[in-house]
């Protein structure tokens, strides 16, 4: 395709307003683009290379502004084009105007005007931008540009320029190329989206979408060392979760950053951020780790933590310091250290796993990598998970993931099988007024707590609920030393208790409920702390528990 025919189409679709026509003026573009497929679609992003490759052009304002100028003629000077473009405000108008492309008659020489610029040719010269490094690189690339201005009708001139500054700007997103796809080769959108989110390679998708139809896309392969993007998580409560699946798989929440590992023992290794950029170079000993410890190609998906030198978690900024680090890598290494803590299997040794559910991908993910695993519990026990939660706090993490372990992985969508469960909003300072003997091994402990909330006049208690977890074994002993002299009436194993201590406790809801005394009932309590500062008279009142349950 001439890229005149190009910038002209682009030239519709800029003036177009309307999405839906702007996807069928896209849709016929690519069923018209033959071979220049792949180019077409990255151009029309406004991309150079795939959305997975990290390579840049480097072309900054000022090269690009040389490159115009002189493709302009002898009186203009980049000087002018700055000048221009403060005028003008956007790039492509200015170079639109310049006639770069009035230099090219080479006639005096009795040359024919030269061949048409073709898609497929600019998109070389670019990749010839990119690829230029060194020493006289900055001279190479204005050459390069001006060849191109210098060939380029006014039209083409626009877009061209807009492309090496990455300022496309023509009402095209990925969700109209995407629909475009779906359009021009008539394949389900769905189909469209989810290659996508596998290759993240618009060209590549599209020309699977017209050569091998629906079955081509379903069948796309993840590639170790191309980056997926990463499945995230929506907020959620544990009731949420308990309610929604069988059972819960159960994680630590890691305040650290996202990065995705493409380890191939023949090939190397690679690791990506969340944004898919490249961050080997500045993550070596996640890099070591993983070349020490996998001896299969896998794709990893977890998160790197900074830790001090006792292995304790640093705060996730400390992570951050790292991941933007170019120089002196070694020197940080020393300071922070980064670990990785894999929560996630996407391929292991030829096998992709994204359709596999999230049971199968951790067994194969504890079968590949032994240590540096993020620990998993599957449960139903509402308990067992706010102990988990309580653990997660005591080690200083942020606080828990909680998903269906029988989901597949899907890959850049915030969905709803993945929840990162709400910190607590508010707590509530509650009295306890009674308990129950543990059993087996905390059989010598009080367990259960029974609470209450004040009721109106002095000294009223009305029950609310009771916590049982969050309390560590050290912990439940020291309180059964506290309570047990405060114990009022044995009945079996449960005890009635002088108001006298007072809990501060997590809760995700208050619900009415015929339960307790006080109509009301705290779903999925968790013990926080003793407030030894508080007596029981300032303890929360039930009026305060009306007023949050009614919130
Ligand atoms: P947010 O960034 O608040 O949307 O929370 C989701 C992020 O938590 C993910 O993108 C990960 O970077 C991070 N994270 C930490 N631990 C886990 C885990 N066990 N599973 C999934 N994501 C985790």
């Amino acid at each position: 395709m001439d890229f005149a025919d190009f910038a002209d189409r682009l030239a519709d679709v800029e003036a177009e307003s309307a999405d839906l026509e702007t996807t069928a003026l896209v849709a016929t573009l690519l069923a018209d683009a033959d071979e220049d497929l792949p180019v077409v679609v990255r151009l029309l992003l406004g991309r150079v290379v795939p959305a997975w490759d990290s390579t840049t052009l480097d072309v900054g304002p000022r090269l690009c502004h040389e490159a115009l100028a002189r493709a302009a003629g002898p009186n203009v000077t980049a000087d002018d084009v700055d000048d221009r473009l403060a005028e003008e405000g956007e790039i492509g108008t200015v170079a639109e105007s310049l006639d770069t492309g009035g230099q090219r008659g080479l006639d005096a020489f009795g040359a024919s005007a030269p061949d048409p610029l073709t898609v497929a040719e600019v998109n070389d010269r670019l990749g010839d931008l990119a690829a230029a490094d060194g020493s006289g690189s900055q001279d190479r690339k204005v050459d390069v540009l001006f060849g191109l201005f210098n060939r380029a009708d006014p039209l083409s001139a626009r877009y061209l320029a807009r492309l090496v500054l990455s300022e496309m700007r023509i009402g095209v997103g990925e969700g109209t190329i995407r629909d475009a796809v779906a359009e021009a080769f008539d394949v389900p959108v769905e189909a469209v989206e989810r290659a996508l989110q596998v290759t993240n390679d618009y060209g590549a998708v599209a020309v699977r979408a017209r050569d091998e139809g629906e079955a081509g896309l379903a069948d796309v392969d993840l590639s170790v060392g191309r980056p997926v993007r990463a499945m995230l998580a929506q907020t959620g409560t544990a009731a949420d979760a308990l309610e929604a699946w069988e059972a819960v798989a159960v994680e630590t929440k890691y305040d650290g950053a996202r990065v995705q590992v493409h380890h191939d023992p023949a090939d190397g290794t690679a690791v990506y951020s969340r944004n898919m950029a490249d961050v080997t170079d500045a993550l070596p000993e996640l890099v070591e780790s993983v070349e020490e410890r996998v001896a299969v190609p896998v794709i990893l998906d977890g998160e790197a933590i900074a830790v001090d030198d006792a292995g304790d978690p640093l705060p996730f900024q400390e992570v951050l310091r790292r991941f933007r680090r170019k120089h002196d890598v070694a020197r940080m290494r020393d300071e922070v250290g980064v670990e990785l803590r894999a929560f996630d299997c996407l391929h292991a040794d030829g096998t992709d796993l994204l359709d596999a559910p999230l049971r199968e991908r951790r067994e194969r993910l504890g079968e590949v990598l032994s240590t540096g695993v993020s620990p998993l519990a599957i449960t139903d026990d509402p308990d067992a998970i706010a102990a988990r939660e309580a653990d997660a706090l005591d080690a200083d993490h942020e606080g828990i993931m909680l998903k269906d372990p029988d989901s597949t992985y899907t890959p850049g969508k915030r969905g709803r099988n993945w929840l990162k469960r709400k910190p607590d909003v508010e707590t509530l300072d509650l009295v306890v007024t009674g308990a129950e003997w543990g059993e087996g091994r905390r059989a010598n402990h009080l367990g259960t707590f029974l609470l209450s909330a004040r009721d109106g006049a002095d000294d009223a208690f009305a029950t609310i609920g009771k916590v049982a977890t969050g309390v560590s074994d050290e912990r439940l002993a020291e309180l059964s030393e506290t309570l047990e002299p405060l114990i009022r009436r044995q009945d079996g194993t449960e005890v009635e208790i002088e108001p006298s201590v007072v809990f501060e406790v997590g809760y995700e809801e208050i619900q009415e409920s015929p339960t307790y005394e006080s109509g009301y009932a705290l779903r999925f309590p968790r013990f926080v702390a003793v407030r030894e500062d508080k007596g029981p008279a300032d303890a929360d009142s039930l009026d305060r528990i009306e007023r949050l349950a009614r919130e």
